[in-house]
């Protein structure tokens, strides 16, 4: 068989490792627009156990990146300055480029060398192959050639992902109400040495404070002021640090002729929930498998992996939607005490019931 792979993101890099290691036969072209060592953003997050689904089936995989790994067991959520602790709440979190790197090393393990600074930019460069993968993001270009039945809608909060030296003991949503409006950061640390900033607020709130027309050094300042108590005299750091709003990527079709859609390019669930990076690599894993159970029978390979996988990424993403929904409404909430506050956070994807949530957090829910 022979593959192209468009997207060296985690969607792409962990597809192509796992086909050429199943099957050594099969002749996998990896392509990617970048450099290796270009990223944007700082850190991910993975929710609950983080790699636990790779241990069983891949355990060289698990133990290369899970060193790697920062590691906490409760959620704090800081609302009037009041922090109030969610406990069993686990998350751990990575840098997004060390993550790239290893996944980069995994895949030269079996051969894999992908072609970086390689951008494919017409439907011709896929003609040729068995199977074209679309690995290559939010705003696929490989998604162009055939009907996906694609929609994408923009969350209306804006965000801007940054970095800082200050370490936090774990994952933390603070919020803020000023005179401009109100304000959010999700902050962790993604290493010993640094953490994550994503800094978000309403639309009204963004207009309100001018930031479209703000130069980078004065939108940084802005940043920090609003978050002063919770920096601690720390700067944040900007990498290509742009002001975006949340897409929110569907396909009705997974694939046409040979061509399928894996990770961000297939679907991108809200980042506060934690798990892009993971359903791309559960993509991958799904995907291998059917091709491997189909071997020379694309279209059945392509059908087996979306009805394997399409009853678990819907039930993901309807608490990844929920959860985004609650964050572009989350300046209403802003009247409640800081605990009922942190109640609904917690309630925000519709996942945990207050029974379950007694099991998992005891001393929230007694609190
Ligand atoms: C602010 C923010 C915070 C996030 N936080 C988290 C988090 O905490 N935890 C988490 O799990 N996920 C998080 N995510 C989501 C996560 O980044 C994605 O789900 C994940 O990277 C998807 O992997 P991918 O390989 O499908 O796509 P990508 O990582 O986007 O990789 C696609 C690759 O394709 C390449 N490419 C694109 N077009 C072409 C082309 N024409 N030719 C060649 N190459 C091309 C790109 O350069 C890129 O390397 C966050 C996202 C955002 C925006």
């Amino acid at each position: 068989m022979n593959i192209l792979v468009v997207g060296a993101g985690p969607a792409g890099l962990y597809f192509s490792y796992l086909a050429r290691r199943l099957q050594p036969r099969w002749r996998i072209r990896v392509v990617e627009q970048n450099p290796p060592d270009a990223t944007f953003g700082f850190g991910v997050v993975f929710s609950d156990k983080a790699l636990e689904f790779l241990r069983g089936d891949d355990p060289q995989t698990y133990d290369a990146i899970t060193p790697h790994m920062e590691a906490w067991t409760d959620l704090t959520v800081v609302h009037r300055g009041t922090p109030v602790v969610i406990d069993g709440i686990g998350f751990s979190a990575i840098g997004r480029l060390t993550f790239l790197r290893l996944m980069q090393q995994r895949a030269a393990s079996v051969g894999i060398e992908p072609e970086f600074l390689k951008t494919l930019s017409s439907s011709g460069e896929l003609k040729g192959y068995d199977l074209v993968v679309a690995a290559d993001g939010a705003n696929s270009i490989v998604r162009g050639v055939a009907d996906f039945g694609t929609t994408i809608t923009a969350l209306t909060n804006k965000f801007a992902w940054f970095g800082t030296k200050k370490i936090f003991p774990t994952l933390t949503q603070t919020f803020v109400e000023n005179e401009h409006g109100s304000f959010n950061a999700h902050h962790y640390r993604h290493s010993p040495e640094m953490s994550t900033f994503v800094f978000e607020c309403d639309a009204r709130t963004w207009q309100r404070v001018g930031f479209s027309g703000m130069a980078e050094t004065a939108t940084l300042q802005f940043c920090e002021n609003v978050f002063a108590d919770t920096l601690g005299g720390h700067r944040l750091v900007s990498n290509k640090s742009v002001w975006r709003n949340f897409p929110n990527v569907r396909n009705a079709r997974w694939h046409a002729g040979n061509v399928v859609l894996i990770g961000d390019a297939l679907r991108t669930a809200h980042f506060s929930i934690g798990s892009g990076t993971r359903l791309a690599m559960e993509d991958a894993i799904a995907l291998t498998k059917s091709l491997v159970e189909h071997e020379n029978e694309i279209p059945e390979a392509l059908t087996a992996f979306e009805a394997a996988r399409r009853p678990i990424v819907e039930k993901l993403l309807a608490a990844a939607d929920a959860s985004g929904s609650w964050y572009d409404r989350f300046p209403e909430q802003m009247k409640l005490a800081p605990r009922d506050f942190a109640w609904s956070y917690i309630q925000r994807s519709g996942r945990i019931d207050p029974a379950r949530l007694r099991k998992i957090s005891p001393k929230f829910v007694d609190g």
